[in-house]
């Protein structure tokens, strides 16, 4: 099975060309841009097909707009930074396959860019509609898709749109195919030890993602709310802390796994415990094996931050998904980023998976430290899952 690349697309200067972007980035409470990754991640693509000279149209969703236009949910404060970061014209349309968007693609010269409004503005995109799909696909011939992180989701800008395009014209986007290679590599031939650090708050989130990396790493460590359904199901009182009751049998068949296997299982050794989800809570330190009656775990504690390092030192490859604790909230944040200045550290391979995590290794200050942080939450969870992605499957042929 092969993905072809943007690269591998023989386009002429003068020939439309539809991007599918993922520009879904945070924005302040005064509709301010908080974080343009995003947007700059997709400039390869972008810069390529300008030096082409490709007549090159822009799409992407934004956010849940309900029903139809909402300026809350605009893409113009995207065509802005474009602008900044292109020093490009970039030609917004008021809406995405109206008269609009119809005209100022016909209008479209070499070399120029048209950004459609928020695809999801329209009800066809979610539904994978395939009307809506032939209505995008008729502003190009060629499709790109540059959207990892939307990538798991069979919506129509991402999914049914490929089928009006054959094996020649439909490629992945610089960010797409970087995505897919890494999270392809890590798994098949990881630089070992391997070590893979999940967090965050469920078990049930990330489960089948920890049954399939099982088999595949050295070292497995735990942390962030998840933790306590490990602890609980190892005979232990957890207080209040975040429990799934019905998968502590599944959390002993991991650890069983785990040993069976050879893998180096990891819990943390003390918490951070609260008289309540709050930052003005009454906190305590404690052992796992001393969680106070009524209280709830929210971080990790320093003795697990040392263990977590000393486990980690000597990784070659390091795979983190999820926080360590309610890292939110200041109070309960000090594990998460003492590990991510742990990871930091270390000289192997460092990659960061799933939109807290990233945002936390933003925060911490260490996101230039990191080989590697990927851009979709969701979609690099489903990877680990070892699920395929529709969006990727419709892209590959033989
Ligand atoms: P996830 O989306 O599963 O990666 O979970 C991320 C969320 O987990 C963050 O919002 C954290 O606040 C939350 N979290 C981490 N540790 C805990 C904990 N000990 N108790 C409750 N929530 C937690």
């Amino acid at each position: 099975m092969r993905l072809n690349s943007v690269k591998d697309l023989e386009i002429k200067k003068g020939e439309r060309v539809f991007v599918r972007c993922d520009f879904n980035v945070p924005m302040d409470e005064f509709g301010n841009i908080a974080d343009d990754r995003r947007i700059k991640e997709a400039l390869p693509t972008i810069k390529y097909l300008l030096d082409i000279e490709a007549k090159i149209i822009l799409a992407s969703h934004m956010g849940r707009p309900k029903e139809g236009f909402d300026e809350k949910y605009s893409l113009a404060p995207v065509a802005k930074r474009l602008h900044h970061l292109l020093h490009e014209e970039i030609f917004l349309a008021t809406d995405v396959v109206g008269t609009d968007a119809k005209t100022k693609a016909h209008n479209l010269k070499d070399g120029e860019i048209l950004l459609l409004e928020n695809v999801r503005f329209e009800e066809g995109e979610t539904k994978d509609d395939i009307e809506f799909a032939k209505s995008l696909a008729d502003f190009a011939d060629f499709y790109i898709n540059d959207a990892f992180g939307v990538s798991h989701r069979a919506h129509a800008s991402v999914h049914a749109i490929t089928n009006f395009f054959d094996d020649d014209h439909k490629a992945g986007g610089f960010l797409l195919l970087k995505e897919i290679n890494f999270f392809h590599k890590l798994l098949q031939s990881p630089a070992r030890p391997f070590s893979a650090v999940v967090g965050g708050s469920k078990v049930s989130g990330k489960l089948q993602a920890l049954i399939n990396l099982l088999p595949k790493v050295d070292k497995m460590v735990i942390g962030g709310g998840m933790a306590f359904t490990f602890l609980k199901a190892l005979g232990y009182e957890v207080g209040k802390s975040l429990v799934e009751d019905d998968l502590i049998d599944e959390a002993k068949h991991i650890m069983d796994e785990a040993k069976r296997l050879g893998v180096k299982f990891y819990l943390p050794v003390d918490v951070v415990v609260a008289d309540k989800f709050d930052e003005s809570a009454m906190v305590q330190y404690t052992t796992y094996q001393e969680i106070p009656e009524g209280w709830m775990g929210l971080d990790i504690g320093p003795a697990t931050v040392r263990l977590f390092g000393e486990v980690l030192w000597d990784s070659q490859t390091i795979l983190w998904n999820g926080p360590m604790g309610v890292y939110e909230m200041d109070k309960f944040s000090r594990g998460s980023f003492k590990i991510s200045h742990e990871i930091a550290r270390t000289h192997g391979i460092k990659v960061v998976g799933g939109g807290d995590t990233a945002d936390l290794v933003q925060r911490a200050g260490d996101d230039e430290e990191m080989t590697f942080i990927s851009t979709g939450g969701g979609a690099s969870l489903e990877l680990l899952e070892g699920k395929k992605l529709p969006g990727i499957e419709v892209l590959t042929h033989k």
